[in-house]
């Protein structure tokens, strides 16, 4: 059926935006039209997850444990399938309703670990008309009895966020100006400790050749017995064998990581006011990249840094408690 078609590719495309659960996938078939059927016309998730599982629409044909592909038309293209498979595999993080930017898995509850969710909440005012309250709370339905309410104002969630990034830049322009510099110097230090070591290694190396030369002309020469010969021989191999090790394992400093590392340190200083002004999928995406997780009690939000910026904020924190011991 041509209209069922139009329907399965439908419910690809929009799951493989990422912008959906199945709810309101659900509800927007629904809006445009698409029914599941006469008597039930909006999809089941159990339906959807099905369509979504369904490896028949990418050719494939499934009989008594065999695959029989590419005998059939496609109708849904393989990146678009695996994209859904992705996001239902929980691969790729839903991006969520739009209208809690902050839910469907970017933060999470610090106690259960199950993702923040949004509500929206109406209130009645005293003067007659009706206030809308949004919320982020823990999305898990049976907490135990240890989980107290993890339930946040959506603005103090945002205020929390944008505190813990602001973490990342430093007081003063002062600090900020010296920070860069020991940033600036430090491939410069890495490159001369470097070439000390390969310098170290090398003399090393000629030391163990030299010594082998010499046990060998001893044993040559008959000061040396058999079994003594094999075992020193065997030791000044393995040495060898290690120093040659570290030496092949030094690599080279590339003077362009200095100033990617320059680059991310000037993007952490701006991070908090860049993430004022940015847009929920912007967001996300820094939300993403300075930090591996994000969780929330019911009164704090914690994060752990990804690489450097971990460095950075904790750098931050010596450099503020020092800042707090001096008279
Ligand atoms: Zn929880």
């Amino acid at each position: 059926m041509p209209e069922r078609a139009a329907t399965v590719k439908r419910i690809f495309n929009l799951y493989a935006s990422g912008g959906h659960t199945f709810k309101t996938l659900r509800d927007l078939l629904y809006e445009e039209g698409h029914t599941f059927r006469q008597s039930q016309k909006r999809f089941h998730r159990s339906a959807l997850a099905c369509i979504l599982n369904n490896r028949f629409y990418i050719g494939e044909l499934h009989r008594h444990g065999q695959v029989y592909a590419g005998r059939y038309e496609r109708l849904i293209d393989q990146d678009i399938f695996d994209q859904c498979q992705n996001i239902l595999h929980g691969r790729n993080r839903r991006t969520g309703n739009p209208e809690f930017p902050l839910a469907g898995g970017l933060i999470t509850c610090a106690f259960c670990e199950q993702s923040m969710t949004g509500e929206r909440i109406r209130r009645k005012r005293k003067s007659g008309g009706v206030r809308e309250h949004i919320y982020y709370r823990c999305a898990n339905n049976a907490p135990g009895t240890n989980h107290p309410t993890v339930r946040w104002k959506a603005h103090e969630l945002e205020q929390a966020i944008v505190e813990d990034l602001a973490r990342l830049s430093l007081p003063t322009p002062e600090m900020v100006a010296w920070f860069r510099l020991a940033l600036e110097d430090s491939p410069a230090d890495l490159l001369s400790h470097q070439r000390r070591r390969a310098a170290t290694l090398a003399k090393r190396k000629s030391e163990l050749v030299a010594m082998q030369d010499r046990l060998l002309n001893a044993y040559l020469a008959g000061t040396v017995d058999d079994d003594a010969f094999k075992a020193k021989t065997a030791e000044l191999m393995a040495d060898t064998a290690r120093v040659t090790e570290q030496i092949d394992a030094q690599g080279d400093v590339d003077p362009a990581r200095g100033k990617a590392v320059l680059a991310v340190f000037d993007w952490s200083q701006k991070a908090a006011k860049i993430w004022r002004g940015s847009n929920t999928a912007v967001r996300r995406q820094i939300l993403d990249s300075i930090c591996l997780n994000r969780q929330v009690s019911d009164v704090t939000l914690v994060t752990t840094k990804r690489k450097p910026f971990d460095f950075f904020a904790e750098r931050l924190d010596l450099k503020k408690s020092r800042g707090d011991r001096t008279p």
